[in-house]
């Protein structure tokens, strides 16, 4: 019986080394049918048709039928040599900066570029981060690896770059582009976009909160067993995934409204980083919006009637489907000048009540509470210039 590699050889001097592995991967793969549903001579003429069509060759199916006949005698050998399925039960460690990462399964998430976006020098320095993802029906580990331009002291990962000293995060198109489909932005988490559109879906069609939806995901997590010994929390899992969705969906808003092609995110996911981000940026967001819905008629190729288009206006509060709301009303606003002035309440979250004090009145927010409600302050102003910029005006066509 003649050795393996002469089998090979002679194997691939009939149809080329390229053909004779598409052939037997094709073989090994159709050979699961039973002969009833895929009799031989059906599935030679297939793979002849594949082959030829994929390597635009002419192989006959004397060709063909010569190569699979070799095929099926040394089956075992092509197995162990061609095919790819046992990788999913090995593992291949290799330990880089006190990391260790399996090459074979573990995702890596290498940075978007290799060059400096400021000054187009390469990246050094390169680290590394076990991290997880978190995608609908299971935990993933990773490796989040970042790189560094030491001339501009800027630090670039896979969604996003970023200047801890200035404390500022950026993200254009080409870094939301992933191939992987994956957002990572900081610390231990990351989330595959296909997570986003099933969480947008269920809150466009049932107003799924947050928390619901976290359930939903650490449910199906323990159902399938694809936890990956991460135990997570509904309600901690809920404040990163709303974080993570909503920076997301207002960089897809930013890129869809305007000509935005960089857009700024808070360095950190901490709570007062990212409420101060979003107080900031709502005067922007509501110029992008107001900008674009008011204007619709004037952008090329839009579907809907021009003569309809932007004329109903649908005034909502503060755009969320459930959220507890300060009980402070006496906040109008007066800045639209065909309409007397509209009352539209305090934007802000009410106080919870801590163990420690008692004095704190729980339908009010921190700036209306009845204790500082008798003398006006600076922070007062501030919520009432806020309720005015969160009315917002929807201009829908
Ligand atoms: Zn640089
Ligand atoms: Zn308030
Ligand atoms: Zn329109």
């Amino acid at each position: 019986m003649p050795n393996g590699e002469d089998i090979l050889e002679a194997l691939r001097c009939s149809i080329g080394l390229v053909s004779l592995i598409y052939v037997c991967r094709l073989y090994i793969k159709l050979s699961n049918f039973p002969p009833t549903i895929l009799p031989s001579t059906a599935r030679t003429q297939l793979i002849k048709q594949a082959v030829n069509d994929r390597y635009d060759s002419s192989h006959t199916t004397e060709d063909i039928m010569m190569v699979t006949n070799m095929i099926e005698i040394n089956k075992d050998m092509i197995n162990r040599v061609l095919l790819l399925s046992d990788f999913n039960q090995n593992i291949i460690k290799l330990d880089i900066n006190h990391i260790t990462m399996d090459v074979l399964n573990d995702l890596i998430l290498f940075p978007f570029t290799n060059i400096c976006i400021n000054c187009t020098k390469s990246l050094t320095s390169y680290r590394y981060k076990l991290i997880h993802v978190i995608d609908c029906f299971k935990i993933i580990r990773a490796i989040a690896v970042t790189a560094e331009c030491k001339t501009c002291s800027l630090i670039y990962n896979h969604s996003s770059w970023y200047s801890l000293k200035n404390r500022w995060r950026k993200i254009n198109k080409s870094s939301l582009n992933s191939a992987l489909k994956i957002f990572y932005l900081c610390d231990s988490f990351a989330f595959t976009y296909s997570a986003f559109f099933d969480y947008t879906c269920q809150l466009l069609h049932d107003q799924c909160p947050f928390q619901a939806f976290s359930r939903i995901l650490i449910d199906r997590y323990n159902y399938e067993r694809q936890n990956n010994n991460i135990n997570l929390q509904p309600i901690p899992l809920a404040k990163l995934f709303q974080s993570h969705w909503l920076l997301y969906q207002i960089v897809c808003f930013e890129f869809m409204l305007g000509r935005t092609q960089i857009v700024n995110l808070p360095v950190s996911l901490n709570r007062n980083e990212l409420n101060y981000h979003f107080e900031c940026y709502s005067g922007w967001w509501y110029h992008l919006f107001t900008t674009f819905w008011s204007r619709h008629k004037s952008i090329p190729n839009i579907k809907c009637c021009p003569s309809d288009c932007s004329r109903c206006i649908i005034v909502d509060g503060h755009q969320k489907c459930r959220r507890l709301v300060c009980s402070f009303k006496n906040i109008v606003d007066t800045s639209i000048e065909e309409m007397t002035a509209i009352e539209i309440g305090c934007p802000y979250t009410p106080c919870r009540r801590i163990q420690s004090s008692n004095s704190v009145d729980a339908i009010y927010c921190r700036y209306h509470q009845p204790s500082i409600l008798l003398s006006p302050s600076l922070n007062l102003q501030k919520a009432d210039d806020m309720a005015a910029e969160f009315s917002v005006i929807l201009l829908l066509c």
